[in-house]
């Protein structure tokens, strides 16, 4: 059986027991990072693994590797160097080979940067688009900008901090400056922090701050305010949200925690809106 193991962003408490246990049973562990892994399993005075290293230059052919001993019965745990594997980190691929294989494979879940991220920013985790890394840079680096002006829902953009100021200029320039961003950094870690302001105010501070660290980006979308507070678009969301089977009040109740608009003011809409 393989098993996908989440392991800590930063505070090495957050680590499930069940996490714990896959490990210690497990007899190869594969890592991108063999040196990060051992400080982990050190810390858990876990001893005796086979490490694999396993990372985005070998996944080929590891990866037939990892199959062939999972086929001879042997139980493999994958890790990343932090959070869950898969998630901006290798891991996919390893899923498909063992659906194409009919191998086994299961998931121990563990803390995700951008969903801690998420919760930490104090914008809407309703619905939100993980965009993970941008290209570094390059005419798809500027493509996926672009396309990030057609979501409605909270952004989740992780950024190396060398490129962060960089980040923060292209947004201010795309038409971003007026929205709420949440520069989540060092999450879990002793100097964590989340910053909260405009993109062009991120812009500003950054001309007297270096950024340092790990950071996860929260983006408010440009659209909310054009499309979602639009008489047409709140209909049509509220059609939506009644089709799925809400009642009036969680309706309004919903609306007025994307919108800002007061819950009675919704409510009194929505009756009026379903009566017609
Ligand atoms: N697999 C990981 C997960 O589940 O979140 C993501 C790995 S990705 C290679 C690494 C990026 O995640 C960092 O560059 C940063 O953007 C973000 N990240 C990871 N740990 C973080 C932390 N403690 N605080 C803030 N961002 C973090």
């Amino acid at each position: 059986m393989l098993y996908l193991v989440g392991t800590p962003i930063g505070n090495m408490k957050d680590i499930s027991s069940r996490a714990c246990e896959v490990l210690e049973q497990v007899e190869y562990i594969a890592c991108e990072d063999t040196r990060v892994t051992g400080i982990l399993l050190k810390n858990l005075g876990i001893e005796g693994k086979k490490l694999i290293s396993y990372h985005e230059h070998n996944k080929v052919s590891k990866g037939e590797e990892i199959i062939s001993i999972l086929k001879r019965g042997s139980d493999v745990a994958q890790v990343s160097d932090a959070g869950m594997p898969a998630i901006s980190d290798p891991g996919e691929d390893l899923v498909s080979l063992c659906i194409k294989e009919n191998v086994d494979f299961t998931v121990i879940p563990g803390p995700v940067a951008a969903i801690t991220a998420l919760v930490m920013s104090g914008l809407s985790a309703r619905y939100y688009h993980f965009e993970g890394f941008l290209q570094s840079s390059g005419s798809e680096r500027r493509k996926r900008i672009d396309k990030l002006k057609e979501y409605d829902e909270t952004i989740v953009l992780y950024e190396a901090p060398h490129r962060l100021v960089k980040l923060m200029n292209e947004l201010d320039q795309e038409g971003f400056g007026d929205c709420r961003i949440a520069l989540c950094r060092e999450l879990t870690k002793k100097y964590e922090e989340v910053l909260r302001m405009t993109v062009s105010e991120a812009c500003e501070y950054y001309k007297d701050n270096e950024p340092r660290g790990e950071y996860v980006v929260c983006l408010e979308p440009l659209k909310t305010k054009e499309a979602v507070l639009d008489p047409e678009s709140i209909d049509s969301e509220i059609l939506r949200l009644r089709d799925s089977g809400l009642p009036v009040k969680k309706i309004a109740q919903i609306l007025s925690e994307d919108t800002g608009i007061s819950k009675k003011e919704l409510y009194a809409h929505v009756l009026n809106l379903l009566k017609s």
